[in-house]
């Protein structure tokens, strides 16, 4: 057996023996999929079920998911109209910084 694929075979125990159910302790961060150094993910055994991070990120939205993001663009839209405002707020010579 090679030395990758003995870490490779090893890494879910890994992963598993520093699973936390409390997810700023966990291994995974809360994120519920750890990658090993040889590119791999696994799942964390505490927190399964999360969305894959290399997911197509364009697909499978729920309606929710769909809501939330256009919510979100339409704030950052807002935002974005807003700074030029604000800019002009301040005189020229009285930029404070
Ligand atoms: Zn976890």
């Amino acid at each position: 057996m090679s030395e990758y694929q003995q870490y490779a075979n090893n890494f879910p125990s890994l992963v598993a023996a520093d699973a936390d159910p409390d997810p700023n302790k966990c291994v995974c961060k809360g994120s519920g999929w750890v990658l090993s150094q040889l590119d791999s993910w696994y799942q964390c055994p505490c927190h399964k079920g999360m969305r894959h991070p290399e997911d197509d990120y364009d697909q499978d939205y729920s309606d929710e998911e769909v809501v939330e993001l256009l919510l979100l663009k339409e704030i950052r839209e807002d935002e974005a109209l807003c700074k030029p405002e604000e800019i002009s707020d301040y005189p020229e010579d009285s930029i404070p910084f």
